[in-house]
């Protein structure tokens, strides 16, 4: 049994925190809301009045707050964590917060001569409720060990990052993806509708191609991850195809923001010279402009 400092008893780190008490393990809570830790004591935790008294004589202090000011107020503030935090116990943030401030708040820990890793979640309360998050573990291999067992009383999947810093790295490129492709899925949809065609009908097409089972496991995997840009399906073919698209929906008032800077990215690979190339040599583009196509030399 390990006794866990607890900081943060929201929507997330509430279910969280109960799911490694009733796993057995010592529960020590804190929350700038006395109700959320009067909610958590009455089911067994430890209540305390401040991050450094759940710091205190814990194995693991685990945070999980809404952002990296909050996250490093609670870390280095007057009764903050590090005031108590032995030099043998590991500090874990599992808030999704920019990972430029978490490596800050690492390097201000480790200067102290404390542990500290990060391990941000895939899913939703409603997993933070059953035990089923997805852990993205960012550390050095022995804290990622050491932590193993607490972590997944609130998980059922784990992913080594690759190291420290990266667990958070991983999960604001998830969100990128998943938040920015929910934006152009609801264009998607909205063009469907405007033109009359069943939204269910495109969903189930979909499913069978790119649109939906994503170009990283498929058009790529083939392709431009394979060195290979050579045209299965061309930049300016894919170009025009944007094109009609963007045509529709400025004829039917379809907002279409997403789709029209896809076109110019298009566009732009081709006058790159990728226009005749792979419509996956668009990474290529991108590592270049991202380069500056060698000019910055
Ligand atoms: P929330 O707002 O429900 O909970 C945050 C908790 O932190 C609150 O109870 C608040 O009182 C407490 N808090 C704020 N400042 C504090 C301080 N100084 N000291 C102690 N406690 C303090 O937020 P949430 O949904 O639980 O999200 C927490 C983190 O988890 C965020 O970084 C969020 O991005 C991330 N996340 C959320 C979800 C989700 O589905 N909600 C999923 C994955 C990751």
């Amino acid at each position: 049994m390990s006794t866990v400092g607890f900081i943060g008893l929201g929507q997330m780190g509430a279910p969280m925190a109960l799911n490694i008490l009733q796993k057995g393990h010592k529960v020590k809570v804190y929350d700038i809301s006395k109700e959320a830790v009067t909610r958590l004591a009455a089911k067994g935790a430890e209540e305390t009045s401040s991050p450094a008294e759940a710091a205190l004589n814990s194995d693991f202090v685990i945070t999980m707050l809404p952002n990296g000011q909050l996250v490093s107020d609670v870390v280095f503030g007057d009764d903050g964590i590090l005031k108590t935090l032995s030099n043998n116990a590991l500090y874990i943030d599992m808030s999704t917060i920019n990972p430029f401030e978490s490596d800050a708040i690492r390097q201000k820990v480790e200067k102290a001569g404390r542990e500290m890793m990060e391990c941000p979640v895939g899913r939703t309360s409603a997993d933070a409720i059953t035990g089923t998050l997805l852990l993205l573990a960012g550390g050095k291999p022995y804290q990622i060990e050491k932590a193993h067992d607490i972590l997944m009383c609130m998980g059922n999947e784990m992913i080594d990052a690759g190291g420290p810093g990266m667990g958070i790295r991983l999960k604001i490129v998830n969100n990128f993806m998943s938040i920015a492709l929910n934006g152009l899925s609801a264009e998607a949809a909205v063009l469907c509708e405007s033109m009359g065609l069943s939204l269910d009908v495109a969903i189930k097409m979909m499913s069978g191609t790119p649109a939906i089972k994503s170009h990283f496991l498929t058009t790529w995997q083939s392709k431009v991850l394979k060195g290979d840009i050579s045209p299965a399906f061309m930049i300016d073919l894919a170009h025009k195809d944007l094109g009609i698209a963007l045509d529709i929906a400025n004829k039917l008032h379809v907002p279409m923001s997403m789709g029209a800077a896809c076109r110019e990215l298009y566009s732009e690979a081709s006058a790159f010279g990728f226009g005749r190339k792979d419509w996956t040599s668009i990474l290529e583009h991108l590592r270049k402009m991202h380069q500056g196509y060698g000019l910055n030399k």
